[in-house]
């Protein structure tokens, strides 16, 4: 379970993020939406323990990762600056991530075919089109079969094809009974992939809902 309480970020004096309180579930997606500068990022980076929380508290299994982050093996995340070595191919990188983390090679030929990345696999990264990079960061956020998955805009870049695969995959995590928390700043496609949606603008919560719910009352 993912748990944001009173959660507030400033940078100087401006507020990025105010008193969000929110719930992510196990067995659901959440859809994180937001128009861009909303606040997301921000979010997702104090519950995962790489930004401190300037007042409130942000856990994950009821643990706060302020000082260290969450291990792969029980978070698994995609966020918009990732470091990937270019000149490595997908198998590499994935397997230098793996060694790091006592994960073995049959779990990285796993996440590469879950990826669709299998036939790419022996590629060199930079000659990645963004839709392939994401594929590759969400093979790397699920390499450690984590119970917790955040993924930030993971739809960015992807063809057709590519979005319907994650709304698939996202939707094959929750029925695994995975926590899923994953951002978009669009609305039609979140709410095909979601079952409950937490809404901000300007860093503060606007709503907290069910799919069913905003769809009918909306
Ligand atoms: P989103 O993910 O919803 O697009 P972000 O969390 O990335 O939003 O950013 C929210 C706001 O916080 C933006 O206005 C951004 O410029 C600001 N911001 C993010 N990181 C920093 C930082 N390190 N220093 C100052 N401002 C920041
Ligand atoms: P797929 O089922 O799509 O091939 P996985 O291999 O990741 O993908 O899924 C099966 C694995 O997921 C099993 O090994 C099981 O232990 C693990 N699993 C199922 N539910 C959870 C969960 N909530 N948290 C962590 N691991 C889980």
């Amino acid at each position: 379970m993912i748990r944001a309480h009173a959660l507030t970020k400033r940078y100087g004096d401006t507020t990025v993020v105010q008193d969000l309180d929110f719930t992510v579930h196990p067995g659901t997606v959440t859809g994180f939406l937001g128009p861009n500068g909303a606040g997301k990022s921000t979010t997702m980076r104090m519950l995962l323990g790489l930004d401190a929380p300037t007042r409130g508290r942000a856990t994950i299994g009821g643990r706060a990762y302020t000082s260290h982050s969450a291990p792969l093996t029980e978070v698994g995340a995609l966020l918009e600056a990732r470091s990937v070595h270019p000149g490595r191919t997908a198998f590499h990188h994935l397997m230098a991530l793996a060694h790091t983390h006592g994960i073995p090679r049959t779990r990285v030929e796993h996440v590469l075919d879950l990826a669709g990345l299998t036939a790419v696999a022996g590629k060199r990264v930079k000659g990645f089109s963004l839709g392939m990079g994401q594929r590759l960061g969400i093979a790397a956020a699920l390499l450690g079969d984590p119970a917790v998955v955040i993924l930030d805009e993971p739809v960015n870049g992807l063809d057709p094809e590519g979005v319907l695969w994650i709304r698939t995959l996202l939707r094959d995590l929750a029925a695994q009974g995975r926590t899923v928390l994953v951002s978009s700043h669009l609305m039609s496609e979140m709410a095909l992939t979601a079952d409950h949606l937490v809404i901000i603008g300007r860093g503060r919560l606007l709503a907290d809902t069910t799919v069913t719910e905003f769809t009918t009352t909306a």
